[in-house]
C-alpha cells in the first residue's frame, strides 16, 4: 500500500475523511467506518445493478443486482456477463438467475417480481368510468 490513501467514507451522512496507513486510520469517527476505509483503499468492491432481457411479460427487461459487491476493476466484466443472460417471466423478487457470476462466488438475482403475461401490468380498468 501506498504511505497513505485518503477516503472519504459514504457511510453516514458525516463524510469523514479517512486517511488509510498500513498499521492504522485516521479521521474516523467510528469503527464501521474504519472497516469501510481500509477495504476501499485495499480492495473496493461494489454491487453491480442492471437489468435483463426478459419475454413472455408486459416488460422487456427485469432488474437484477449482485448478491454481494465485487471487486470495482470487474464491474464492467460482470455487466458484460449478466448482459448475455435471456429470462422468462414469471420471475420472483430474490430469484438467483446466475450462480457464481465469473467465478466470483457471488450470485445475480432478480429485485422485483415480474408476472407472466402482457395484460398483467397494465393499469386495472375502472368499470364506473364506462
Ligand atoms: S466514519 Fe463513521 S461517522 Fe464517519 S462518515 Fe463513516 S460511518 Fe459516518
Amino acid at each position: 500500500m501506498a504511505e497513505s490513501i485518503a477516503v472519504e467514507c459514504v457511510l453516514c451522512p458525516g463524510g469523514c475523511r479517512v486517511r488509510v496507513l498500513a498499521d492504522r486510520t485516521e479521521g474516523a469517527r467510528c469503527r464501521r467506518g474504519e472497516a469501510h476505509a481500509r477495504q476501499e483503499a485495499t480492495d473496493p468492491r461494489r454491487t453491480v445493478t442492471t437489468t435483463v432481457a426478459v419475454e413472455g411479460s408486459a416488460l422487456p427487461v427485469v432488474p437484477v443486482r449482485t448478491s454481494a459487491p465485487v471487486p470495482r476493476d470487474l464491474q464492467a466484466a460482470c455487466v458484460r456477463e449478466i448482459s448475455r443472460l435471456r429470462l422468462r417471466a414469471p420471475l420472483y423478487r430474490g430469484q438467483v438467475v446466475l450462480v457464481d457470476l465469473l467465478g466470483l462466488g457471488v450470485d445475480v438475482v432478480v429485485t422485483r417480481s415480474l408476472p407472466a403475461g402482457r395484460e398483467t401490468l397494465l393499469p386495472m380498468s375502472n368499470p364506473a368510468s364506462r
